[in-house]
């Protein structure tokens, strides 16, 4: 649609149209500027901004065990909500809206999310250290950040049960997992097979591949938001489709780390899955601009398929709204621009070089995917509030951000 206005009341989209400004309206300038629903990054680890760029170019085992976890190790609450506060500057700066979190500090990290405004779900990365002593400090952190998230009353912020991934996490805990989210009507987000590495030993130790054994054990239901899932046989992905697990696909962290292979997307899509997109954490990626993981997303399929109507634009920009919004069970509120939805919105500056010129209104939705990037973003607003307005944060403050993550990697490196 052209020349029309949106009119917000109450952080929901009330009218769309011909409008006129009635008197007290805060009135935000749309010229030259094309709106668009906010975008869903449906996998990240926010707080790892605070790795980003410190160990590229390295094999994924030689990355997390020489890296990545010696790192993680000395993280502290306030270290994790200044990497966090980043993230979420940099996603507003880049029409993201909605992400899907998994990290440790969860409740520093839910501090962060809240205070810049975006909508955030968030979970605790169990990781099961396979005694009892450290399951149950393992349970005791994912109920501490339920309470956490129940406190805070924010109805932005959300809570999902987090076992990091079946080669972490034994029986007894993703069961626990799945027992826990149903109770609380939450999601679960898990890691399956990201690698081809990691499928490859499961099945030396498991006799079966994962999907097949998450579902023997009773853990796949629709509940389930799967990040990667790229190593997986054609019936894997069928069973994924038939118990309604949804996938959040992450294709720059699975290029950048070379786990093997590349995401069944044309299978999943025919199998019924939901799948978003994610990004991933800013360690193995190194960006959270979706439009960057937009289009990779569509040019790797088509490479790799050797089909260039493969992942389409308007399929892949569906990912990144409306799928996306489906795999966290958003759907009826965000990812699309309708009256009655809540207003996560983001704008979009016509006037920049890389935008112009706009041939058709057929043709938008290509140059959102191949030529727009984070930077054309103007305005980004999350039920109804602007969180950037032409450019402008105005929640968060940028300057303070980065001198606080620079104290917090300065410590982190030397300790
Ligand atoms: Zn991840």
């Amino acid at each position: 649609m052209r020349n029309v206005s949106v009119r917000i009341s109450d952080g929901r989209i009330e009218e769309i149209g011909a409008l006129h400004p009635i008197p007290k309206d805060d009135v935000i300038d749309c010229q030259h500027r094309l709106l668009i629903p906010g975008l869903v990054n449906t996998h990240t680890h926010l707080a790892m901004t605070l790795f980003r760029g410190y160990a590229d170019d390295l094999e994924l085992r030689d990355w997390l065990e020489k890296k990545i976890w010696p790192l993680e190790k000395k993280l502290s609450g306030k270290m994790c909500h200044d990497g966090a506060l980043l993230a979420s500057l940099e996603m507003t700066r880049t029409g993201t809206t909605c992400l899907a979190d998994m990290y440790f500090h969860m409740e520093d990290v839910a501090k962060a999310v809240d205070r810049s405004g975006l909508r955030g779900f968030l979970s605790y990365g169990i990781i099961d250290p396979r005694d009892e002593s450290g399951r149950e400090h393992e349970r005791n952190n994912t109920l501490a950040l339920l309470k956490h998230i129940a406190s805070m009353n924010s109805p932005r912020i959300k809570f999902m049960v987090g076992p990091h991934a079946p080669y972490t996490c034994g029986e007894e805990i993703l069961l626990w997992s799945r027992e826990l989210a149903e109770k609380e009507d939450a999601l679960i987000h898990i890691h399956i097979a990201e690698t081809r590495g990691e499928q490859v030993s499961f099945e030396k130790d498991k006799k079966q591949r994962v999907v097949d054994y998450l579902d023997k054990i009773g853990f796949l239901y629709d509940g389930v938001l799967a990040a990667h899932s790229v190593w997986l046989t054609k019936s894997e992905v069928t069973l994924l489709g038939k118990r309604g697990v949804r996938v959040a696909h992450c294709p720059v962290s699975n290029m950048k780390l070379a786990g093997g292979g590349v995401a069944p997307l044309p299978e999943m899509w025919e199998s019924g899955v939901s799948v978003g997109l994610g990004t991933d954490g800013p360690a193995s990626n190194n960006s959270l601009d979706m439009f960057d993981t937009m289009k990779i997303c569509a040019l790797i399929h088509k490479s790799y398929r050797w089909d260039p109507t493969i992942a389409n634009a308007q399929r892949v920009f569906d990912m990144a709204t409306i799928d996306g919004a489906k795999c966290l069970d958003m759907e009826k509120e965000i990812g699309s621009v309708e009256v009655g939805k809540r207003a996560d919105l983001a704008l979009l500056n016509l006037k920049d070089p890389n935008l112009i010129p706009i041939h058709a209104k057929e043709t938008v939705v290509s140059d959102l995917v191949y030529s727009a990037n984070g930077s054309n973003v103007d305005t980004t607003i999350v039920d109804g509030k602007a969180l950037m307005l032409h450019r402008k944060p105005t929640l968060l403050d940028p300057e303070t951000i980065a001198e606080s993550v620079s104290r917090s990697v300065s410590q982190l490196i030397s300790s």
